[in-house]
């Protein structure tokens, strides 16, 4: 069951109260319907009754995938919380689970992606590094014209990365096989522990990598 908080809140334009229902975990397995909503944003997405401003707003949101196993919980404050029984935890990880944590509303949907298309998303972070690498060294821009980089599919087993700029932005494309090759082949420095919810992007690929000059 997907479980929901209804809370108040106040219109940031017209400053009437209104009540609105936020979704504290999702089962996109039991409750279909949820899944589009939470691909689309649309779980994140209200409209004030008075005054009809619409506008986003994250809050803490656990998804859960229990056909393919992944939990993607949705938590943005650096201290993190214990809110898991560590029971619970492990019987997750026992049955194959992958468990993460991201820390924005568009990362939590993106990862969510990634999962729900059955990848390693280390696999994909790599892919967005290597795309990034790509567009700074083979067509000379500068890394302050990219406003963002984004998983936009896989076809035919290559990974299309998109990379945002202030003008136009470019799509990349990346065989994704050889990427879990090389990450499987460096367990040492790939291997994760799904128990915490890793919260693995970009900051977590470029840390291994700038301790590890050496890898290609
Ligand atoms: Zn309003």
């Amino acid at each position: 069951m997907s479980r929901v908080t209804d809370r108040k809140f106040r219109c940031m334009k017209c400053n009437e109260i209104y009540g609105i229902t936020t979704y504290d975990s999702v089962n996109v397995t039991i409750d279909y319907d949820i899944k589009e909503r939470c691909l689309s944003g649309d779980i994140f997405h209200f409209e004030c009754p008075h005054c009809h401003n619409s506008y986003m707003l994250s809050y803490p949101c656990l998804y859960h995938d229990q056909e393919n196993k992944f939990m993607v919980w949705l938590y943005e404050d650096e201290k993190v919380i214990d809110a898991f029984e560590s029971s619970f935890i492990e019987q997750l990880i026992s049955l194959g689970y992958t468990l993460r944590r991201c820390t924005d509303m568009n990362s939590f949907i993106e990862k969510i992606q990634i999962l729900d298309d059955g990848l390693d998303d280390r696999a994909v972070e790599f892919a967005k590094y290597d795309s990034f690498v790509d567009y700074i060294e083979n067509k000379k821009r500068d890394p302050k014209e990219i406003e963002g980089i984004y998983y936009h599919g896989i076809d035919n087993d290559v990974l299309k990365i998109n990379i945002r700029t202030i003008d136009k932005g470019a799509t990349i494309m990346i065989p994704y096989e050889a990427l879990l090759e090389e990450i499987n082949n460096h367990k040492d420095l790939f291997g994760i522990d799904d128990e915490n919810f890793p919260v693995i992007d970009s900051r977590w690929i470029i840390q291994i990598f700038e301790a590890n000059q050496n890898i290609s």
